[in-house]
């Protein structure tokens, strides 16, 4: 059993480092589109606050390379304020003299929000000095940012080696969820990608092979796999490096008896024109999986016992193309099988829609709950200490 922190005692007065993901998807103006990420930290925010410990929170936001004033934390920060009136400060620095200043200002029971830890890139190379720095501002170190939980980054699994440490409320549900999910799946089980991070998703469908009886492909990782199967995808999003091993997941699939389904039609751009259509011309962009495909997708799902769902079906965000994530997102609502939802931008899809009462369980992280579901350890989480 790992320590969780309610195991943590005494720690009032303490300089406790927590590690949230508040990687919410921003719109253009640096507005949150969706707060879920926020609203799933609260309990262990609340927890803490209410130990009378001064909370330095840490988080990323996107891929910025250096810093990017689009991905501050700042909105996380405002956010936050809203939850903890007075109580709250942004520091507008990770690392350096600024930070020291604002952790030495706190008194018991102040929330310090840092700045996006991504900004400097030592954090994604679990670089000692930036370890080193992030554990000189804290007594103990608390990770709950289950969505960075499979990466061996220096606020996370670098920090947890030099503190005493424990992980938080959402960390401690999400591995009961998929523990069970995993260890006990109900079959049919049924697994639905999308989405546009073909490379994370190949590595994801490569694991599941042998595990789901069903996997339906969509999003803009489907074009990927439709080239690979020799079909034209005109102008569609691809990664060309992937085809070959595209190509080498479908066969597995097919020898592990594994049933794979790509779209069958699409709907798309064609310079300004919004189109459907079963082939995809030279010229044109396949942004969402057309009705056919949404109708034999929602048939696989009828018959599960087990869906897990990662990746949008198209481009959502744009009302032209989102009718394939409602479709899908409808069907999984209305069926009676264990619903588990993973990703930002899924998540976010089924907050949109309306149909998150309807989940069973709406993970915070999509590749740290696939690696759950293939039943390995994420390694944030081997190095907090066990009881
Ligand atoms: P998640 O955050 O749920 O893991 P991803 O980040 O992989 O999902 O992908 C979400 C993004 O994929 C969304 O911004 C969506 O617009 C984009 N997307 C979905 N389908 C397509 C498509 N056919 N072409 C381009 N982008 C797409
Ligand atoms: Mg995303």
């Amino acid at each position: 059993m790992k320590r969780t922190i309610r195991d943590l005692k005494n720690i009032g007065g303490n300089k406790v480092l927590l590690r949230c993901d508040f990687n919410v998807p921003l719109d253009k103006y640096g507005d949150i589109l969706d707060a879920t990420r926020i609203l799933t930290s609260l309990p262990t925010i609340r927890y803490l606050n209410e130990q009378n410990c001064k909370l330095i929170i840490c988080s990323h936001l996107g891929r910025p390379k250096g810093y990017d004033k689009y991905l501050s934390l700042f909105p996380v920060a405002v956010c936050l304020m809203k939850y903890f009136p007075n109580k709250v400060r942004f520091c507008p620095k990770v690392t350096g003299p600024v930070v020291e200043k604002y952790i030495d200002e706190m008194k018991n029971g102040d929330i310090l929000v840092l700045e996006n830890l991504r900004f400097d890139p030592r954090e994604e190379e679990n670089d000692p000095s930036f370890v080193k720095e992030l554990a000189s501002y804290c007594d103990v170190y608390v990770d709950d940012a289950f969505g960075v939980a499979h990466r061996k980054h220096a606020s996370n699994y670098g920090v947890a080696l030099k503190k005493p440490n424990a992980i938080g409320f959402l960390i401690e549900k999400e591995l009961k969820v998929f523990e069970k999910a995993f260890q006990n799946p109900k079959k049919p089980f049924v697994a639905i990608f999308g989405g546009a991070k073909v490379k994370d998703k190949l590595l994801l469908i490569k694991n599941i092979i042998g595990k789901a009886d069903t996997v339906l492909i969509g999003g803009g990782m489907a074009y990927t796999f439709l080239l690979a199967e020799g079909i034209n995808i005109g102008k569609s999003i691809v990664d060309l490096d992937l085809v070959d091993e595209a190509k080498k997941i479908l066969s597995d699939a097919k020898n592990a008896n594994m049933k794979v389904l790509l779209p069958v039609d699409h709907v798309a751009l064609k310079g300004e024109k919004v189109v459907k259509t079963n082939f995809l011309d030279a010229d044109m962009v396949g942004l969402d999986i057309g009705k056919k495909t949404a109708k034999m997708f929602t048939e696989e799902i009828k018959k599960a016992g087990q869906i897990v769902w990662n990746g949008p079906l198209g481009k959502y965000e744009d009302k032209r193309f989102k009718n394939g994530t409602l479709q899908v997102a409808k069907a999984v609502a209305k069926s009676s099988a264990y619903s588990i939802v993973g990703g930002g931008d899924s998540v976010g899809a089924i907050n949109t829609l309306g149909f998150a009462d309807k989940i069973d369980h709406l993970s915070t992280g999509g590749g740290a709950s696939m690696k759950l579901m293939e039943g390995k350890t994420l390694p944030a989480v081997e190095v907090i200490d066990t009881l």
